[in-house]
């Protein structure tokens, strides 16, 4: 097939993510990625700068997970986890749980994100069935979230961002409250929490659990908040009998500057949920961690057992990458990486601020976001980065790097002056 071809049948067939059948936004031909060199089919070399959506910490191709990877394949790639275990689950689990927040001792090892939030969610609805209290049906999130695109992830999403419109109607209804007012590393205001405690106040009774992504929210907004919001909800959670849940799909495995984000606010969740860096961006897997307190509730309910099983749970050769991305990562010098890509960004991207597009620029651990004021042309853009040599996928508003960790000085300048120039001239 040649590249023409290749291309129009793709026009002809395939969906992508977010994108129209009828008028598709231009898609470029991958023939192969290294470190964090992206190889288009016609030899043109783009530096990464999105790690595929915060999966690629270590960049692609990497000799470590290559070797796990056909080491695994070797022995079997799959095997149901219904009656069987293996070491490439209890390995990577061995490995995770130290790094969680220490209260958090039983693992649902799922396929996605949005499983993981579904799961989430269906262990909070079980928890309060086995516990004889009735009611608690909804939950409470923050606006500006994204949980994934699931039927349960999707309704806690961003009411006016997200698919509330189109699916309203279908969608359960959950109670929203504003963003946290205070931003990361602004001094905290207590009048923050009202609304989230006047909800509690008033609406306790039917909400089984609060669900965040702790510190920064991403795909929804790319806000960061301060964390003592954390803190204070998680009072609030105690006090009114609501579970405590971070989704930490997004900023887990250091991208924030912690390993995991809950640790810039020292409290733990009754639940969390974890995905995309997990194999270090090489095949699909996600975790639902809780307590033993809460499982073993579930699990003496009529139910008698948490009322899910996919047909990959636990695939071993997702965990065996998992476990050796973990390694990789933990061995490697990444909390120093992630500050230097930290003040690199802060330093280069300062400048977009002064554009006339610009609304503001922030940074935070491996994330930099210029926010414009207006919604950007997506395919004008994506065309001029390319041609610029460099991989930014903007959206709405927000144009982002979120570039692997191995990424050097020189290629990170490389990003940030591409990206520079095509807002400059565009
Ligand atoms: C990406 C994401 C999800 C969904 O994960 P998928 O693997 O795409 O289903 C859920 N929550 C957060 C915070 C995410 O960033």
């Amino acid at each position: 097939m040649t590249t023409t071809e290749l291309l129009q049948y793709d026009r002809d067939h395939l969906w992508h993510p977010y994108t129209s059948t009828i008028d598709p936004l231009p898609v470029y031909p991958v023939s192969k990625a290294e470190g964090v060199t992206i190889t288009l089919a016609d030899g043109r070399e783009l530096i990464d700068g999105m790690s595929s959506w915060w999966a690629a910490v270590h960049g692609y191709n990497h000799p470590v997970l290559n070797a796990a990877a056909k080491a695994q394949l070797d022995k079997m790639s799959h095997i149901m986890f219904g009656g069987f275990t293996h070491e490439p689950a209890v390995e990577l689990t061995a490995k995770l749980l130290p790094l969680l927040p220490p209260s958090l001792e039983k693992i649902f090892l799922a396929d996605s994100g949005s499983v993981a939030v579904e799961v989430a969610l269906k262990m909070a609805i079980q928890y309060w069935q086995s516990k004889g209290i009735p009611g608690k049906h909804t939950f409470a999130t923050i606006r500006s979230g994204y949980h994934g695109d699931t039927w349960h992830a999707m309704s806690v999403c961003d009411p006016v961002t997200g698919m509330h419109g189109i699916f309203s109607g279908s969608l359960p209804i959950q109670y929203f409250i504003p963003q946290p007012s205070v931003r990361f590393g602004e001094e905290w205001r207590e009048e923050a929490m009202a609304p989230l405690r006047d909800l509690l106040e008033r609406h306790a009774d039917e909400i089984a659990a609060l669900i965040l992504e702790p510190v920064v929210q991403g795909a929804g907004g790319m806000y960061f908040y301060s964390p003592t919001f954390l803190v204070r909800a998680r009072e609030l959670c105690e006090r009114y009998n609501v579970l405590l849940i971070f989704d930490e799909i997004a900023t887990g495995f250091g991208r924030t500057g912690k390993l995991f984000a809950w640790e810039h606010a020292g409290v733990e969740p009754d639940i969390m949920c974890i995905g995309k860096a997990l194999t270090g961006g090489y095949l699909t897997l996600s975790a639902t961690i809780t307590t033993k307190p809460i499982a073993d509730t579930i699990c003496s309910g009529e139910a008698g057992c948490f009322m899910h099983g996919p047909t990959f749970m636990g695939n071993p050769l997702a965990c065996a990458i998992a476990s050796a991305s973990i390694s990789l990562l933990i061995a490697s010098h990444w909390q120093e990486k992630v500050k230097l890509i930290e003040e690199q960004l802060r330093a280069e991207l300062a400048p977009a601020a002064k554009l006339p597009e610009v609304a503001e620029v922030r940074v935070l651990g491996a994330i930099g976001v210029i926010e414009m004021k207006h919604p950007v042309d997506m395919a004008v853009l994506q065309r001029r980065f390319v041609e610029e040599g460099i991989w930014v996928r903007p959206f709405g508003r927000l144009v982002y790097l979120m570039p692997p960790f191995v990424i050097s000085t020189y290629e990170l300048s490389r990003l940030t002056s591409g990206l520079l120039r095509v807002l400059t001239h565009n």
